[in-house]
């Protein structure tokens, strides 16, 4: 048994699964454990859930809970990290649920939320593609987009803590309609719910695709990452054009975002990145530097993102937090993130 109060556990909350893994001091993950997001339930419910993954990741580590310094939460939602409240969280179906505090106390130890895409986005920054820079931005592509950015080494949060909302950047006017309300958001044209909306669109119009028997022989109702991975092997003509398509727009936005910001370099994660690699990262850096302002540009790289998987995941360094509080006790400053690919 290590010395008391040394290790962390990273989670990950997903739509459709919990991720949870503990890592100790230098970064090292000692276990990973996964569960099933039940979102029929009230918070509570899954709130107890949590809890419990967090003592089978402990036990699955060989280690006790009196040896946790901390839990450290990454959520899908509008998250007040100084109080640990999600305040809004649609694919959960919460809002204004103190999770830090619940979680916290039936847990006995401190727990931190925060959104789970700053939280990625501060992994990538601390230990992952985006090591070393002081001005970056990450761009998140699953259910939905979302981003982060991190200007002079710290996560840049606005005004009132809502920068960064990438996904609902119009770029295309006339485009469709998105969550938001808005027309033609990034979101609506290139995030992995866009992409079902056209392919079952093409289908319906009685172009042929292979998609929809991939979902059904793997009992899945959405077109996930892998699934869009099984029918770009198979040379599927709807998903390559589609996908096509959705490569492009994001390729547009990254143009949009650097140049407005000057980033030293732009990181693209997300189930379907982690799935498709550099495959999915090539056409959209290609279209990037196509319109970035400055063509020397191109030296602004585009990456994707490292921190794959809870496998791959990573303990984002207590300096790298952000330091809005510093009355904020040490131990609060650590951010462990177990990146989930969406599957
Ligand atoms: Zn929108």
């Amino acid at each position: 048994m290590g010395p008391a109060k040394d290790v962390m556990i990273g989670i990950d909350m997903g739509g459709t699964s919990l991720r949870a893994l503990v890592v100790n001091p230098q970064n090292e993950i000692l276990a990973v454990e996964k569960a099933p997001t039940n979102v029929a339930q009230k918070p509570d419910g899954l709130i107890r859930d949590l809890a419990a993954l967090v003592e089978d990741v402990v036990r699955a580590a060989g280690l006790r809970k009196s040896q946790l310094r901390a839990v450290s939460i990454g959520a899908p939602g509008a998250v007040d990290p100084e109080h640990g409240v999600v305040y809004h969280a649609p694919n959960l179906g919460w809002d204004a649920v103190p999770l830090g505090a619940k979680l916290g106390k039936l847990l006995r130890v401190p727990v931190f939320a925060e959104n789970d895409v700053n939280v990625g986005v501060v992994g990538e920054h601390a230990l992952g593609a985006g090591r070393g820079a002081q001005e970056l931005v990450g761009i998140f592509v699953g259910t939905g987009i979302g981003g982060g950015i991190i200007s002079k080494g710290q996560l840049y949060l606005g005004a009132r803590g809502a920068a960064a909302e990438v996904g609902h950047m119009i770029v295309k006017v006339d485009g469709p309609l998105c969550g938001c309300g808005n027309h033609g958001c990034i979101e609506a044209l290139a995030s992995r719910t866009a992409m079902e909306r056209d392919v079952r669109a093409a289908i319906r119009a009685g172009q042929r695709s292979s998609v929809l028997k991939l979902m059904a022989e793997r009992d899945k109702e959405r077109m996930t990452s892998s699934i869009i991975q099984r029918a770009l092997k198979k040379n599927d003509p709807v998903m390559r054009n589609v996908m096509k398509r959705a490569q492009y727009y994001l390729g547009i936005l990254v143009a949009n975002v650097v140049n407005m910001l000057d980033p030293e370099c732009v990181v693209i994660g997300g189930g379907i990145a982690e799935r498709l690699g550099e495959y999915y990262v090539a056409p959209v850096r290609k279209t990037a530097y196509e319109n970035f302002l400055r063509r020397h540009d191109a030296e602004v790289p585009v990456h994707r993102a490292q921190l794959y998987g809870a496998r791959t995941a990573r303990v984002v360094s207590p300096a790298h937090r952000r330091h809005r509080n510093d009355r904020e006790p040490d131990h609060a400053r650590g951010h462990v993130r177990a990146v989930a690919s969406d599957q």
